[in-house]
């Protein structure tokens, strides 16, 4: 052990790199960490904290609407988008500044600079001092992801989320391309914030993987937000214009565009990592291939969170991170569970959902009861917004257990949590008729649904 400079070297300080760090030096592990770029990695600097703040920024328009059927006279309201952006940056430098404390705190050195493996124990920094080089007897490989943007004609003018924080003017006009979680989310974020958006999906449907009904309801409701959402169609060429991007759809139509935010999805962040020269066995599109205790092909190094390609989400990375490192320097042989995790998309309204879509349920336990309640929230009667709430149950019909629970409408994410550990521990339909609900709410319907629509 000794024959090492450490016992853990975490490349990468993202969600699960910072928590496998923070968590192995608190378990008394000598434990350094490489970051290139801004610590907190994609969910603190391009992701998740900067997408909420810009949600709640623009579900401001939809409250200065609403307030007037309850009462209220509001002027007429005016995004600063130059204070939006100027208050996210810095709390976003305020988070970088607790991770790095957290880090330093738990007794773990940081080395700023970009990593690359050069052996089994061996890793080289570039750090803006030169060269550093380090031996530790494990290596954990936590490098994240990044976006992809397909080859076509004129790609070289598209954007991809990482630079929707900061872009500079405010668009007018923005294409967005991609059904999946940032496509959508974006779309509603930026329709919310006054931009006139039109989101291409190529497929039947957006958000493939969750369960039909949702997918439908939410395409309408992002459609009464005014969001021209157009499936079976894509971008074939885009051409700089003299005063804007026209593009040119693989129906021959045109959109005239100030940006185009392609969200198609994000590809393990390995290039430069040397893992040809480490040995390093991957996957489809470089993903890092591990075991159950997140071990490489080679067996002093590790890999964990969005570059092993599997669910990208951060409580993911997280839980991974809590894993291997109680794996590796504590006690508990805690593993992660990959059932029943619960996620949210959020759009405006938002989708929640713990558990199984009602045709992967229907595959998987056979029979099935599906409770399902649609209706506009008591909010809405006096809003006048012509938005709607859909809540829906999947019960395997063979053990009475809920499998499948799925919610579209506002706070979806903090309701769902709740309902996400009683999922977890197993709670039956007979469980959720005998809770009794809070009135009134959204949630208590999730209690009260009490005839089958489908079996
Ligand atoms: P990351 O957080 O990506 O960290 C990887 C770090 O490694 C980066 O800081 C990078 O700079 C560094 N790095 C890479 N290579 C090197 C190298 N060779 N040397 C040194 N450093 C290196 N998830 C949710 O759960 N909820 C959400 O609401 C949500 N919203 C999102 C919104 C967007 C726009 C995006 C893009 C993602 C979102 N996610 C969300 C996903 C979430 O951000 C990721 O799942 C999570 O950040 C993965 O953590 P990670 O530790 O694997 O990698
Ligand atoms: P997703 O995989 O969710 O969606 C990618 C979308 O792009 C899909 O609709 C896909 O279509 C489409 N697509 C892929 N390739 C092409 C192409 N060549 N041309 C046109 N369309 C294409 O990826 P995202 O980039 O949206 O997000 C990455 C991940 O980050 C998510 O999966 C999620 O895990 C995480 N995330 C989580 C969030 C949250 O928790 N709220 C928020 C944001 C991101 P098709 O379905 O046909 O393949």
């Amino acid at each position: 052990m000794a024959d090492h400079d450490y016992d853990l070297f975490v490349i990468g300080g993202g969600s699960g790199g910072v928590r496998a760090a923070r968590v192995a030096a608190q378990r008394g592990a000598r434990v350094a960490l490489a970051e290139a770029a801004a610590l907190g990695g994609t969910c603190v600097n391009v992701g998740c904290i900067p997408k909420k703040l810009y949600s709640y920024a623009a579900h401001f328009a939809h409250d200065f609407e609403d307030a007037a059927g309850f009462g209220w006279d509001v002027a007429t309201a005016r995004l600063d988008w130059g204070r939006l952006k100027a208050n996210r940056a810095r709390e976003i430098a305020r988070l970088n500044g607790v991770y790095r404390q957290l880090l330093t705190g738990a007794g773990a050195e940081i080395v700023t600079g970009w990593a690359t493996l050069t052996g089994a124990h061996a890793v080289q920094v570039r750090t803006a001092a030169g060269e550093r080089h380090f031996s530790a007897r494990h290596i954990l490989i936590a490098t994240g992801g990044t976006p992809t943007v397909p080859s076509f004609p004129g790609c070289r003018h598209v954007v991809t989320s990482d630079s929707m924080f900061d872009l500079d003017p405010f668009p007018r006009r923005l294409l967005v391309v991609g059904g999946g979680y940032i496509a959508c989310e974006f779309a509603s974020i930026f329709n919310g914030l006054g931009a006139k958006v039109t989101q291409l999906y190529r497929g039947t449907q957006v958000l493939r993987g969750f369960d039909t009904d949702v997918r439908n309801f939410i395409a309408n409701e992002l459609r009464k937000t005014g969001i021209d959402l157009r499936v079976d169609s894509d971008v074939r060429a885009i051409h700089r214009g003299a005063h804007c991007l026209e593009v040119t759809l693989i129906d021959g139509s045109t959109v005239a565009a100030d940006v185009v935010l392609y969200a198609t999805g994000r590809m393990p962040n390995v290039n430069g990592l040397g893992l040809d020269a480490a040995g390093v066995a991957v996957g489809k599109h470089g993903a890092v291939l591990v075991d159950a205790n997140y071990r490489t092909s080679v067996p002093s190094i590790h890999a964990l969170g969005d570059v092993t390609d599997r669910v990208q989400l951060t409580p993911v990375a997280l839980g991974e991170a809590m894993a291997f490192a109680d794996h590796l320097f504590g006690h508990s042989g805690r593993a992660m569970d990959y059932e029943f995790i619960p996620t949210a998309v959020f759009t405006h309204p938002a989708i929640a959902t713990v558990g199984y879509p009602e045709d992967e349920a229907r595959r998987k336990f056979g029979r099935v009861a599906i409770f399902r309640s649609e209706f506009k929230s008591l909010k809405h009667t006096l809003s006048g917004r012509d938005e709607r709430t859909l809540m829906k149950l999947v019960v395997d019909a063979a053990t009475d257990r809920v499998v499948g629970l799925h919610m579209v409408g506002p706070e979806a994410g903090e309701v769902v949590q709740g309902f996400a550990v009683a999922m977890k521990a197993g709670a039956t339909k007979a469980v959720f008729d005998g809770t009794i609900g809070i009135h009134p709410t959204a949630a208590e319907e999730f209690v009260t649904m009490r005839e089958a629509v489908a079996r």
